[in-house]
């Protein structure tokens, strides 16, 4: 029988919120990660978006501050998340708040591109958890807006990526100043060598989970085939879309044009759609979406 989330020992606060979100089965890393962070150990991740990953951490850090609850001090933040880009950073602060929703934790996540003000302010007030980029960290480091001295955990999402963009020195020096007493999680979803070089400098003795993914699609998506002459394809496409159990489709056509086509033809069989493409304009994209 496959574990279920109870079966950890979860704060029952995080249970109750992973209830109402309808998860019910953890997933293989969640099963794999979770018992071991939720006892403080380092941990070597390897897996990619789509896995369940960033829940995999959430959950076991969020079970650490319930169980051990103290007022982050001014400046400070109790668990430090560095995300390569705005996006997965925003996504992770989300999942903190989704499943740490009856736990009134203070999150906060910090990007560039943006204002300092309000990053400033919320960093003043103390925080459990900061989900940052790595650039406009450093920044606020050295504007002495934000003070490490007291991080307990350390999540680095999304290494590989942090080579790409160029982000491991800021890594470096953003660790520098995180007491070495302290708890690290390293997600990477491919192991290039200067990535294992880093994770071998930061993590001690860690726990190594590594899920890849059998095929190329996420387990719980179902698919099938269906046959049907070239001629025929629109003409059901726009009867399959009828059945209001179709929501939000994503139709793929080999040219351009084909996409043009093919939106024209659902538009005028009464199904809403719209064609997003290389020689459409940013606004047009955003509009269509
Ligand atoms: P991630 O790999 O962290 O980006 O997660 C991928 C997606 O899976 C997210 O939309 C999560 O909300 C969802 N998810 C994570 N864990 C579970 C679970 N145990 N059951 C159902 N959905 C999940």
């Amino acid at each position: 029988m496959s574990k279920t989330f109870d079966s950890f020992g979860l704060n029952p606060a995080l249970l109750q919120a992973l209830a109402s979100e309808g998860y019910t089965t953890p997933t293989p890393i969640q099963a794999q990660a979770i018992p071991d962070v939720m006892l403080g150990k380092d941990l070597l991740g390897i897996a990619q978006t789509g896995t369940g990953k960033t829940a995999a951490f959430a959950l076991p850090i969020l079970h650490r501050l319930a169980a051990n609850r103290v007022a982050p001090k001014p400046r400070t933040a109790r668990v430090l998340i560095l995300s390569p880009t705005r996006e997965l950073a925003s996504q992770i602060a989300e999942s903190f708040k989704t499943y740490g929703r009856h736990l009134g934790f203070k999150v906060a996540v910090v990007f560039g591109g943006v204002k300092y003000g309000p990053q400033e302010r919320a960093i003043q007030a103390g925080l459990d958890v900061l989900v940052a980029t790595p650039g406009r960290l450093l920044d606020h480091m050295q504007q002495k807006t934000l003070d490490l001295s007291s991080t307990e955990i350390f999540v680095l999402d999304e290494a590989d990526q942090m080579l790409d963009l160029g982000f491991v020195k800021p890594i470096r020096q953003i660790v520098s100043r995180i007491p070495a007493m302290r708890q690290n999680l390293f997600f990477s979803a491919t192991m290039p060598s200067e990535i294992g070089k880093l994770a071998g400098e930061l993590l001690k003795d860690p726990v190594k989970v590594s899920v890849t993914p059998q095929a190329t699609t996420v387990q719980r998506i179902s698919q099938s085939i269906i046959h049907i002459e070239q001629g025929r394809k629109r003409a059901l496409l726009t009867e399959m879309f009828a059945d209001p159990h179709y929501t939000r489709c994503l139709v793929f056509t080999k040219t351009k044009h084909g996409a043009d086509k093919v939106a024209a033809y659902l538009e005028a069989g009464g199904v809403e759609a719209g064609a997003i493409h290389g020689n459409k304009s940013q606004p047009q994209r955003e509009r269509t979406l």
